[in-house]
């Protein structure tokens, strides 16, 4: 049995040597996440082609994902500590100056403009919170609502809706289009608000570029959902800030409200923030750590992800290892049927102008899901150009694990991130019974087919065909 939802590990300071890289695939990493909020161009350029390196030696499709920090408002703190204590009064500015107990500056332009009496600023993912209790032209005064201690450039989290620039920011798209060029598998994007914030980096590079991901932490965004879904290839449910933006009573609702309508689109899902954060430190997580990745999976997740635990916590490897266990025996207790059920039902009825291709595509998909449930089959053979076919059978959560066979190592590399698909590299030669037999012997010639086994395998009739049109069910030769 192989795992069916996928990790995603943060890289820094703590993992981002070749040998840490290395052994956190062996303990289980699909993706690795490099964020651009803290390092350079240069440096991000530098992390990514370090692990483009360790994953050209490795078997296995393994993607990178470039996370791009989007108008995140930050404090400048120096390397002191400075304790915000509870009541105390607080002059915020628009600068770069060092911040003190009693005022403090932060990075974007007009910030007093974009503040109301009565907003909340949480600073530091939490750690304290001020409300905002009077608005000039050049500064804001707010009072300590909850004291804590800040340094460095802690974010402040300002209610979305108040923020005038929208994402991905100019400072984004110059680190898209580096990350571009270096052939990164995935582009996250913060703080979308819209389906259209995602068409600033889609359009003509989009087909056979990266896969682009919605990260959904603002209330306009899950107010959205379905039109970012539209134009984003996946979506994160990045609960960090949005447990900031929307409240932490409602951020369970909203994580299975996202996870169902991402899985419905055929879109993978990453569950992300504090899922093991206690193990940043310490050598276990907590019960209510491990009850909660477990039902990230039971909410329909097609990946968890860790962010400090991997990138500044004290075992990378350990984290990577602990949540593949969890997941092990999440993904053993999942109930294949009812998300199955769930999915056919939850279909929409082709409209008028359907296209035919569309159509026959949906046709292909379901019938090879219904086959593999109905045989029974441990596995479903995808050939696929694209991946769209694997992720499209991927949304029906079966039993049998999905082998994604595809030309293009970025397609395999995207598909690490897909629920139960396993991508290998392969090519379908000639046609009709020949086409299919060549494709299954290579499976199992590199093991993942038993010879006799019986498997539902979807391609396309020949290599130039529109879409998937033929479905076989094969024993897998003996010779
Ligand atoms: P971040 O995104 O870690 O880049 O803030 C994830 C989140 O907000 O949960
Ligand atoms: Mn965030």
């Amino acid at each position: 049995m192989i795992r069916k939802t996928k990790i995603v590990a943060t890289i820094g300071p703590a993992s981002d040597s070749p040998e840490v890289l290395a052994e956190m695939i062996t303990a289980g990493v699909n993706v690795f996440r490099v964020g651009t909020a803290h390092d350079s161009v240069e440096r991000v350029l530098e992390r990514v082609k370090t692990i483009q390196e360790v994953i050209a030696n490795q078997d296995t499709a393994v993607g990178i994902l470039v996370d791009l920090a989007g108008p995140k408002v930050r404090a400048a703190f120096g390397d002191d500590p400075v304790e915000l204590d509870l009541g105390s009064e607080i002059e915020i500015r628009s600068g770069e100056q060092v911040s003190t107990a009693t005022k403090i500056f932060v990075n974007v332009d007009d910030i007093a403009r974009n503040l109301v009496v009565g907003d909340q600023l949480h600073m530091g993912d939490g750690s304290a919170t001020m409300e905002v209790t009077e608005v000039a032209a050049e500064v804001a005064t707010a009072v300590v609502k909850r004291g804590g201690t800040m340094r460095g450039r802690p974010g402040v989290h300002i209610p979305s809706s108040r923020l005038s620039q929208s994402s991905p920011t100019a400072e984004d798209i110059k680190y898209f289009d580096a990350v571009y060029e270096a052939g990164v598998d995935m582009v996250a994007v913060s703080f979308v608000k819209t389906g259209r914030d995602m068409r600033a980096l889609g359009g003509e590079r989009s087909p056979r570029g990266p896969l682009l991901v919605a990260k959904i932490e603002t209330q306009a965004a899950v107010d959205n959902l379905e039109s970012i879904l539209e134009y984003s290839d996946a979506v994160m449910v990045a609960r960090g800030d949005l447990g900031l933006e929307c409240g932490l009573p409602g951020l369970p609702a909203l994580q299975k409200k996202i996870i169902s309508a991402a899985v419905a689109a055929g879109k993978p899902v990453i569950t992300a923030t504090q899922m093991l954060e206690s193990m940043t430190e310490m050598a276990q997580p907590t019960r209510a750590e491990v009850t909660d990745v477990a039902n990230a999976v039971f909410d329909g997740t097609s990946a968890v992800m860790l962010s400090g635990e991997t990138a500044v916590g004290h075992d990378p490897v350990l984290v990577v290892e602990t949540m593949a266990d969890i997941l092990d025996q999440a993904d053993m207790n999942f109930e294949h049927e009812a998300w199955s059920e769930r999915i056919e039902r939850s279909t929409p009825s082709f409209g008028p102008d359907e296209t035919d291709v569309r159509k026959v595509a949906f046709a292909m998909r379901t019938a090879a899901h219904r086959a593999a449930s109905a045989l029974k089959s441990q596995n479903i053979v995808t050939v696929t150009g694209t991946g769209a076919t694997s992720r499209a059978i991927s949304r029906f959560r079966p039993r049998a694990r999905i082998l994604a066979v595809t030309p293009d190592q970025r397609v395999a590399n995207q598909l690490a991130l897909s629920w139960g698909v396993l991508p290998t590299i392969g090519k379908a030669e000639g046609d009709g019974t020949e086409r299919i037999m060549s494709v299954l012997k290579s499976l199992r010639d590199q093991g993942l087919l038993q010879p006799g086994e019986l498997v539902p395998i979807v391609s396309g009739a020949s290599n130039s065909a529109l879409v998937s049109n033929v479905i076989r069910i094969e024993n897998v030769p003996e010779d």
